[in-house]
């Protein structure tokens, strides 16, 4: 299977899913992730130009998609914080679903306002999800979307699913038990965005907030996500 994960930022990939992308990967699929904005925001560093994050961020995430054996990483370059579900946003999500044809599509659930009752869900994870849903229906399937791709030999693709991650209203979980270590040490290669980037105290934290008790007393640990069929 093909599974193409479009987020908004370097980073989002590992923290909102990257226990079930190692699975998938272990799995046999191909993954790929497309990373929208440059994530040219995400620093209260004074020293730190954005110019200088753009590049440190896109290392970082280089770096983290190796640990989790991702196949490939595409960069948009949007500005962080400023992302609009505009005209060539679409152009730009039909152009690279037409070109890594994925049967599953995992991103960002744009219903999602809060985490509970703490903080706020970034602008641009809505604004992704929301872009990213217009640009699979009715863009990316029908030719009379967008005819100058055509063109360029980018053809109608229908992905057969989406996974929203860090959802409102969850209807599926993903095992991540196995791979919750090798989340942690991806999520570490994040450097410019974690306080303390140990590995080890990283797991225990995801274990806190992951974890769901089974009936005969053994702990699991999940990713939640709503799943959509096409
Ligand atoms: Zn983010």
């Amino acid at each position: 299977m093909n599974i193409l994960v479009i987020v908004a930022h370097p980073d989002d990939p590992e923290f909102f899913c990257g226990g079930s992308i190692a699975r998938w990967v272990q799995e046999g699929h191909h993954v790929e992730y497309l990373i929208v904005t440059s994530g040219d925001k995400g620093s209260d560093d004074p020293h730190m130009t954005p110019w200088q994050l753009v590049e440190t961020r896109r290392e970082e995430q280089r770096k983290a998609g190796a640990v989790l054996g991702v196949h490939d990483i595409t960069f948009l370059a949007y500005s962080d914080g400023e992302l609009f579900n505009t005209h060539d946003l679409q152009r730009d999500l039909v152009r690279e679903i037409r070109r890594a044809r994925p049967d599953r599509i995992v991103t960002l659930d744009p219903l999602t306002l809060h985490w509970g009752a703490r903080g706020i869900n970034h602008r641009d994870h809505r604004a992704i999800g929301n872009a990213v849903n217009d640009a699979i229906f009715p863009g990316s399937s029908s030719r009379f979307y967008f005819t100058e791709l055509l063109a360029d030999g980018y053809l109608p693709h229908p992905p057969r699913e989406v996974y929203y991650a860090g959802p409102s209203a969850p209807n599926t979980w993903i095992d991540v038990t196995a791979t919750i270590d090798l989340k942690a040490q991806a999520v570490c290669q994040h450097v410019s965005q974690v306080k303390e980037p140990d590995s080890a105290k990283v797991a225990d934290r995801l274990r806190t907030g992951l974890f769901r008790l089974l009936a005969d007393g053994q702990v699991q640990y999940w990713e939640a996500f709503r799943c959509v069929s096409l």
